[in-house]
C-alpha cells in the first residue's frame, strides 16, 4: 500500500493504476465498520484508495475537533490488511487552500436530525465529498449506514450534480454489546459504555415511542424516524462529553443485535 498527502501525489499513484477505483472517505481512527467498507470496495474495484482527512469543515465544536482521535500508524496497518492500495492522507490547507470559499449545500436533507444540532456539518461533508470524487474520480464510494443522514445527503450531491460515482452504503458494525462502533467510542468510561448501550437496546424496539421512553434517562439530542431510503429510527445521544449516533433500517429484519 502507497500513501499520498497531495492531490498531485494521488493523481501520480493514480494514474499508474489500471482498472475500476473504488473510494472509502473516512476521518481515521479506523475500526471494523471502516474495514468492512473497505472489504466491500477490495471486492469490487481494481484500486482500492482510503482517504483519511479529519474534515474540520464538518465540525461544529472545535474542541470536538481537537479531541478527535489519531492514529495513522494503526489506519495503515487496518486498511493495508483490508486490502486498500493508496492512502490519501492530505493536510487541511491541501484541500483548503487560502481564499477558499465554495460551498456546496444540499439544502433539505442537511436539516433535520443532525442538520439541527450540528448546523454547518453537512455543509462540510458535501464539500469535502464532492472534492474526494473530483480528487480521485472513483467508480464507486462506500459510505456507512451508520450515518444514515450522511449517505441520502450524498446520494441525492450525486444525483444532483450528475456525478459519475456509484454510492454504496454498507450495513452497521456493532461490538458483541451492541453498541455501533465508532471513532469516539474509546472516549467512553467503563459506567459511561454501559450507559451508551441504552442507545441500541431503545432503537432495537423499532417503535419511536418505545425508544423515546427507553432514552428517557439520557441526555438525548433527537430520537426521530427519518423518511430515507430506506426509512430509519435514529438517535442521537450525549453520554459524558461524548455524542452518539445510530440508527435501525426499519421494515427490514437486520437487527442491532446482530454483529
Ligand atoms: P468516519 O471516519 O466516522 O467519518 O466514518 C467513515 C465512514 O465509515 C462513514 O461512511 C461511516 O458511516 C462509516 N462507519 C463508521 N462507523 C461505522 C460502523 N460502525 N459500521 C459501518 N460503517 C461505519
Amino acid at each position: 500500500m502507497r500513501t499520498a498527502r497531495t492531490i498531485e501525489g494521488l493523481r501520480r499513484e493514480l494514474g499508474a493504476q489500471a482498472g475500476s477505483v473504488g473510494l472509502v472517505p473516512t476521518m481515521g481512527a479506523l475500526h471494523a465498520g471502516h474495514e468492512a467498507l473497505i472489504r466491500a470496495a477490495r471486492a469490487e474495484n481494481e484500486v482500492v484508495v482510503v482517504s483519511l482527512f479529519v474534515n474540520p469543515a464538518q465540525f461544529d465544536e472545535g474542541a470536538d475537533l481537537a479531541a478527535y482521535p489519531r492514529d495513522e500508524e494503526g489506519d495503515a496497518e487496518l486498511a493495508a490488511a483490508a486490502g486498500a492500495d493508496l492512502l490519501f492522507v492530505p493536510p487541511p490547507e491541501e484541500i483548503y487552500p487560502p481564499g477558499f470559499q465554495t460551498w456546496v449545500d444540499v439544502e433539505r436533507l442537511s436539516r433535520g436530525l443532525e442538520g439541527d444540532h450540528r448546523p454547518s456539518h453537512f455543509r462540510g461533508v458535501a464539500t469535502v465529498c464532492l472534492k474526494l470524487f473530483n480528487i480521485v474520480r472513483p467508480q464507486r464510494a462506500y459510505f456507512g449506514q451508520k450515518d444514515a443522514q450522511q449517505v441520502a445527503v450524498v446520494r441525492r450531491l450525486v444525483r444532483d450534480l450528475d456525478l459519475e460515482v456509484e454510492i454504496r452504503s454498507i450495513p452497521t458494525v456493532r461490538d458483541p454489546d451492541g453498541l455501533a462502533l465508532s471513532s469516539r467510542n474509546g472516549r467512553l468510561s467503563a459506567a459511561e459504555r454501559e450507559a451508551a448501550l441504552a442507545l441500541p437496546r431503545a432503537l432495537a424496539t423499532r417503535d419511536l415511542a418505545a425508544a423515546r421512553a427507553a432514552l428517557a434517562s439520557l441526555d438525548v439530542d433527537y430520537v426521530e424516524i427519518a423518511d430515507f431510503d430506506p426509512p430509519v429510527l435514529a438517535a442521537a445521544v450525549r453520554v459524558g462529553s461524548t455524542r452518539l449516533i445510530d440508527n435501525v433500517v426499519l421494515g427490514s429484519n437486520d437487527t442491532v443485535e446482530e454483529t
